[in-house]
């Protein structure tokens, strides 16, 4: 029975899609102005669990993901400026060329960590015509209203404003003061913008569309109200981020879709908690931002962030030091290790002969003593691994069991072998292909280190020389447009 924290109730609960069989999962999605950092991408993992975990359980699941490639100014509330804008500014790029460009790199980004890529995604600007209709729903239904700047959503009208994040409202206001002074026609200090029109410091705003209040462009909030419900409709059953969009975001897209339609808008709401660094958030505009790329610079593969993600509990703050970095790789080679050695014995069938049925427990009926045993051990270990997860998605635990298993002597390699890889089908290590992720050694990733600085210094003579003692060590290098890539020499 899978049992997810509902941030909305404050409680986990048992969860059941709305329709039969197929769950619909909103994902929001980053803001293409930059590179994602491992903070965002702790919330796309803790995702992917649940997305895998949804799989395991026998759903089917239609997922949405926005990118949000306009609309979203420095300050999450209406102040700063537009970072798509800021984007193309710092690299002297147009915005589109920005967008495309971070797109890729997140995908790319996620690829690597093993993350699914969602079914639907769908860039806000791919969704203007939808916003826009939005808005004058809104607007029909009396939710909105217009000044000279901007068109903003009244949130004195809508009483279940701060039901999610069961602030006060006034509470909100000292964030909100330098909104009131960006605009002083604004109703309340919490309104929110819905649409920006081209006055004041967006006079020379790139994207704009039409709109029936002048030309413009929306604010960072609609576009996943729009999105989703054209392409989830609503209500549908869960809707996630990170823990950031409580008090905010998705707020005020329960502001915007439940006001519209007058019905909920997603049953559960999940919420990931941050990635710290020093103990502080690592964010974007901060100075602790630490990419992917330099992770992998540092000779980690992305796995090895993925297992050390994988062992603490999403609800939980975690700390990222290199240190904690370096554990979980040399726990992920270990367990490469101990895989491959399973995996080879299985195969030489060097295990006690078994009519055992792997694949499919249940069928087996006439068995033998220690087969007993050894059915109960597999059963018990799946039933193990499958309440860690349904209790709200309890990966470390999960990471627990994985270990059980591999260390548990009543359990044949044949046996072990299909219950690690389908364990691996939520986790996401790479365990099928265990061999050939099987990580390099510290001592090569210095050289290849060593023959990176050569290169950019272009010392190519000692590079060369470098890559010849690699190869020698039994890798090789392949240089590729993320930077290089050692693999093991067949
Ligand atoms: P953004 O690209 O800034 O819109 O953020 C993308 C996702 O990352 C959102 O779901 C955020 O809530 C989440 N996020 C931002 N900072 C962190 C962090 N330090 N740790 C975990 N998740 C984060
Ligand atoms: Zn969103």
């Amino acid at each position: 029975m899978l049992k997810l924290y509902n941030t909305l109730t404050r409680r986990k609960e048992i969860f059941k899609p709305l329709k039969k069989k197929t769950v619909g999962l909103y994902t929001c999605g980053p803001t293409v102005y930059n590179y994602a950092h491992i903070g965002n991408l702790r919330t796309y993992l803790f995702e992917d669990i649940l997305e895998r975990t949804l799989l395991r359980n026998g759903y089917r699941i239609k997922r949405v993901m926005n990118t949000t490639d306009v609309g979203h100014l420095t300050s999450d509330a209406d102040t700063g400026e537009d970072k798509m804008e800021k984007g193309a500014a710092r690299e002297g790029r147009t915005v589109w060329d920005i967008a495309r460009f971070y797109t890729k790199a997140f995908f790319r980004d996620i690829k690597e960590l093993n993350i699914r890529k969602p079914r639907h995604v769908a860039p806000a600007t791919k969704f203007i015509k939808e916003q826009v209709a939005l808005i004058k729903r809104l607007f029909k239904r009396r939710y909105a209203y217009e000044t000279s700047k901007a068109v903003y959503f009244d949130v004195s009208k809508f009483k279940r404003y701060t039901n999610l994040s069961r602030q006060k409202l006034s509470g909100k206001i000292a964030g909100a003061r330098e909104e009131v002074i960006a605009d002083p026609e604004k109703r309340n200090p919490q309104d929110f913008a819905l649409w920006f029109k081209l006055v004041g410091r967006f006079k020379n705003h790139i994207m704009r569309w039409p709109s029936p209040w002048g030309v413009g462009f929306p604010g960072w909030h609609i576009e996943c109200s729009a999105i989703s419900s054209a392409l989830l409709g609503q209500p549908f059953d869960i809707h996630t981020g990170g823990v950031d969009h409580i008090p905010l975001h998705h707020t005020n897209e329960i502001a915007q879709s439940e006001a519209a339609y007058g019905k909920p808008l997603a049953r559960f709401w999940l919420h990931g908690e941050f990635l710290a660094i020093d103990t502080k958030r690592m964010g974007k505009s901060e100075e602790n931002f630490i990419t992917l790329e330099t992770v992998k610079r540092k000779g980690f593969p992305p796995l090895a962030y993925r297992y050390f993600v994988l062992g603490t509990h999403y609800r939980k703050k975690l700390n990222f030091t290199w240190e904690a970095l370096g554990a979980a790789r040399r726990a992920l080679e270990k367990l490469y290790g101990a895989v491959e050695t399973i995996r080879g014995q299985a195969a030489k069938g060097n295990q006690r002969k078994s009519a055992f049925n792997y694949q499919r427990p249940s069928v087996n009926r006439k068995i033998s003593g220690h087969q007993l045993i050894e059915k109960s051990a597999f059963i018990s270990a799946q039933n193990k691994f499958n309440a860690a997860l349904d209790n709200d998605l309890n990966t470390p635990q999960a990471l627990a069991v994985l270990w059980e298993t591999v260390n548990d002597t009543r359990l044949s390699p044949r046996a072990k072998l299909p219950l690690l890889l389908s364990y691996d089908k939520v986790l996401g290590l790479g365990l099928k292909t265990a061999k050939k992720q099987a990580a390099v050694p510290a001592s090569i990733l210095k050289l290849v280190r060593a023959r990176e600085l050569c290169r950019t210094n272009k010392q190519f003579t000692h590079a060369d020389a470098l890559r010849v003692k690699i190869e020698g060590l039994g890798y090789r290098v392949e240089d590729t447009s993320s930077g290089p890539k050692v693999l093991k020499k067949r």
